[in-house]
């Protein structure tokens, strides 16, 4: 069965080009073994992360990134069954507030700066 999960999460502490290239590569190669699709946005110290896949082959994923030290607080926003997937082609698509999606999420979300955690954002 396909599965959507989103999730929340706070850097647990500030996240230099470095850190966030290596947490991207290592989804981009993982996640095509498993062929789990999805897109991580990164702003204001926050993650918003979509997981797309067969729902163990989520679960486990989502089990196993809990257990990263380079975020805390976890938060499950969305976990649906799926017939078709919203981001079919890629293996970890990432986004930061610099880019074209952070000014997306700021001009047509309901909030005025990127933040998940937000009970309104959702
Ligand atoms: P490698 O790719 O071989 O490791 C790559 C580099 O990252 C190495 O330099 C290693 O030292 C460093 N590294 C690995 N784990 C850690 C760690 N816990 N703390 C500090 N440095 C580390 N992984 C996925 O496979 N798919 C995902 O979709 C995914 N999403 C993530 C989302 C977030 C917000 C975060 C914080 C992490 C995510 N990860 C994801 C990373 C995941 O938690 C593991 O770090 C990763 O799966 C390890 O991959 P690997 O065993 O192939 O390590």
């Amino acid at each position: 069965m396909l599965t959507q999960l989103i999730y929340s999460s706070r850097a647990s502490r500030i996240l230099n080009n470095t850190d966030l290239s290596s947490i991207i590569s290592s989804s981009q190669r993982n996640n095509a073994l498993v062929d789990i699709t999805g897109a991580m946005c990164y702003a204001n110290g926050t993650f918003l992360q979509c997981l797309e896949g067969d729902s163990l082959a989520v679960s486990h994923l989502y089990e196993h990134i809990t257990r990263d030290e380079r975020h805390t607080e976890l938060k499950i926003l969305n976990v649906n069954p799926i017939t078709e997937r919203l981001f079919p082609t890629w293996s970890m698509e990432f986004y930061s507030g610099e880019n074209d999606i952070g000014q997306l999420f700021l001009k047509h979300g309901r909030m005025a700066e990127f933040n998940p955690f937000h009970h309104d954002f959702f």
